[in-house]
């Protein structure tokens, strides 16, 4: 499986020819709307893209992009879309018909392509947010979404994932550096990468203690760079 980081929690992951991309935001709409510019470009440009279905964790602007969802559906009209909820009808309020959009209700499972798609727990300000397993080729990551720190994110069924992305950024309803390290350490992935950081100047963190953190736990670990593809 293929993995591009596209900056803050999105990510583009390829298997088989598919491409699943998640939580993207292409757009600058966060300063239109409320005054956060972007610090990088969306790394890869819409026409190579090529996104087979769009799958988001909730309805926020940074990751339900509403200025850049209905340029992938332009662009793509063949492009499926999925998230719980709010972000199910922000998605039919964008345009999109709903055919082509999936409800993902809490603790259901999905496949889209060779990916399975399994919503989990997650405590955020959007109610219907949720964290995301994903499985394709035998192997597992475990997104975290967006997400305050919570004893219910510990579940026996997160434990031992091949890769676990969690966000760190310790701002509006997420955790910081010392909380992921704590799932980290409960939950025990063989790699885990932080995210959720470096698109906004007001709301990112260093990523080196959350790295050097994950290598005194024995757990493989180290900061992505946008668009810079690495394999699982
Ligand atoms: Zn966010």
């Amino acid at each position: 499986m293929k993995i591009t980081w596209l900056g803050q929690g999105g990510f583009l992951l390829e298997s088989g020819g598919y491409r699943l991309v998640v939580d993207p935001y292409l757009s600058d709409c966060v300063r239109k709307k409320e005054g956060l510019a972007r610090l990088h470009p969306f790394p890869v440009e819409l026409k190579d893209l090529k996104p087979d279905c769009l799958l988001v964790t909730h309805d926020h602007m940074d990751h339900l992009d509403p200025d850049g969802v209905p340029r992938i559906h332009e662009a793509y009209p063949a492009c499926r879309f999925a998230g719980p909820d709010r972000s199910f009808q922000h998605f039919l309020a964008l345009g999109i018909p709903e055919t082509q959009v999936t409800r993902i209700p809490m603790n259901s499972t999905y496949s889209f392509g060779p990916f399975t798609v399994t919503s989990v727990f997650a405590a955020h300000s959007d109610p219907t947010a949720c964290g995301y397993v994903i499985g394709a080729e035998g192997r597992k990551i475990y997104l975290s979404g967006d997400t305050n720190y919570d004893e219910r994110l510990l579940s026996d069924s997160l434990r031992g994932m091949d890769l676990m992305l969690v966000c760190i950024n310790g701002k509006l309803n997420n955790m910081n550096c010392a909380d992921a390290l704590k799932c980290v350490k409960a939950l025990h992935p063989k790699a885990a990468l932080p995210m959720h950081i470096g698109l906004f100047a007001e709301n990112t963190a260093d990523p080196a203690p959350f790295v050097e953190g994950c290598g005194a736990l024995g757990i493989r670990s180290f900061a992505m760079t946008p668009g810079k593809e690495f394999e699982l």
